[in-house]
């Protein structure tokens, strides 16, 4: 069975690399009925923070990636990583080695002076322990010397690593802390990791990690190690290319479906395939398919994908997910009524809307009340319509049968008797309807709105 991992440090927000991260790990374990585990790896505690974890959850949830089991804090197995260092000690490939830091200082500096590797290089490698002084000390891995270690990466290719240039590694500090690098490994294989999805900045640190499963004689899980996200220009994704943070796109109103499409497409194609459901990228994801050079960020790709995700949206699911984004982004919330309006308009809101704030804006005609307030363009549309149209038209609009095909009817005959075109209707109506310039069809509005509530407005309007 597949089991992937999301492996985040606690130091602050869900970034956008990271949402990616998890995202490719859901969706290879999800595609193949595999699970997808969630640790924390907080044992960093000067800068692990549980805001920054929870701000983490907060945006996997947004994003719909959901994890099985429960979230694991590294710190908490801190015992069973030293246990692990321990069990290599005892069988000798790992070490006592009571170097203090000053040796270690001393050791680089002569072999810098001589021109030899920095790479510090143990006395007590192969002391016998009979010879050990009762003082403090750290244990280290011993470290193959001579050969070389192959990550066999599926996103890379072989990466070879001269086993020169690895340094007997301390698995455990003087105090007993583990290291990282051991609690990851000893986790990964804990948790049952069969892939390890992540940043190639952690490309590095798979070599070092190898040594300490085949110390173990542990299988070592494939590796994948994806390429960092660049922004436009092609530097490094960073603040000044807007958000960073996952869920800052929630509170600009991105839908989670396109953002999780849009995310999955950064790395990863799928052929010519841009726009794609959740139940297609399980299907399709895969380490393959993930290419080797960074990819960039591209805000118009990511609103065209939304824009196609809000289309295909269920529109109570639409509207609960507007709800949460009005939460995200600190604005107020919507009323009951305004809710079941809202989503009695969304078949004709959501079709051109790319983010939920554009969304809303089509959807003022409906959440707005009497009397309708005007915006500057729907002012003036509205006064560009001669005196006393819109009171011809009322009678006409209050004796139209109450369908689409009914309004057509009577509004297009209205405007062919007055000898205008539909439009020079159609503008001063949308003022009135809505109090803006860009609305959904003015049919859709009446419709939405009720024969009541449309010749309120007009009559409003009218007087
Ligand atoms: N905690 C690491 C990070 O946040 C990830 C380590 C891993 O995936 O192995 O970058």
């Amino acid at each position: 069975q597949v089991v992937t991992r999301f492996a985040p440090s606690p130091t602050g927000f869900l970034h956008i690399g990271g949402a990616r991260t998890a995202l490719f790990n859901w969706l290879y374990a999800r595609g193949r009925g595999g699970k997808f585990l969630l640790r924390i790896e907080d044992t960093d505690r000067e800068r692990s923070t549980p805001e920054a974890t929870a701000a983490i959850l907060q945006g996997m949830e947004w994003l719909g990636l959901d994890h099985d089991g429960d979230v694991i804090s590294q710190f908490e197995g801190a015992e069973r990583h030293a246990e692990v260092a321990h069990q290599l000690l005892a069988e000798g490939k790992a070490y006592k080695c009571f170097s203090t830091q000053d040796e270690i200082a001393a050791f680089r500096e002569k072999a810098r002076a001589e021109g030899q590797s920095t790479l510090f290089r143990s006395p007590w490698r192969d002391a016998d322990p009979t010879t050990h002084p009762d003082a403090p000390f750290v244990i280290r891995i011993k470290a193959p010397q001579d050969g070389a270690t192959v990550i066999r990466d599926q996103v890379q290719g072989d990466v070879t690593i001269r086993n020169n240039q690895l340094d007997d590694m301390v698995l455990l500090r003087s105090d007993g802390t583990p290291v990282y690098m051991l609690a990851v490994v000893v986790d990964d294989h804990d948790m049952g990791v069969t892939h390890v999805i992540r940043g190639d900045d952690h490309l590095n640190n798979a070599a070092r990690q190898m040594m300490i499963y085949e110390a173990m004689g542990w299988d070592v899980p494939v590796w994948a190690h994806i390429p960092l996200i660049h922004g436009p220009d092609g530097k490094k994704l960073s603040k000044r290319h807007g958000a960073l943070g996952a869920q800052e796109y929630q509170a600009m109103g991105y839908p989670a479906a396109g953002m999780r499409n849009y995310l999955a497409r950064l790395g990863w194609s799928h052929g010519d395939d841009e726009f794609f459901t959740d139940a297609q990228a399980k299907e399709w994801f895969d380490l393959d398919g993930i290419g080797k050079s960074p990819a960039r960020f591209d805000l118009k790709k990511l609103e065209n994908l939304c824009g196609q995700h809000i289309a295909i949206s269920d529109d109570a699911a639409l509207r609960r997910e507007i709800g949460a984004y009005l939460q995200a982004a600190g604005r107020p919330s919507l009323t009951e009524t305004q809710n079941s309006d809202l989503e009695r308009a969304m078949y004709c809101l959501k079709d051109r809307a790319r983010t939920f704030p554009e969304l809303l804006e089509k959807a003022h005609f409906v959440l707005t009340s009497r009397p309708v307030e005007m915006d500057e363009k729907a002012a003036k549309a509205f006064e560009a319509v001669s005196d006393g149209i819109l009171k011809e038209l009322t009678p006409h609009v209050q004796n139209a049968s109450w369908s689409r095909d009914g309004l057509e009817e009577a509004l297009n005959a209205f405007a062919n008797d007055k000898g205008i075109k539909f439009g020079k209707l159609a503008a001063p109506l949308r003022a009135v309807l809505a109090g803006r310039a860009v609305t959904p069809s003015v049919f859709d509005m009446m419709l939405v709105l009720g024969r009541e509530e449309t010749l309120a407005r007009l009559t409003d309007a009218a007087n």
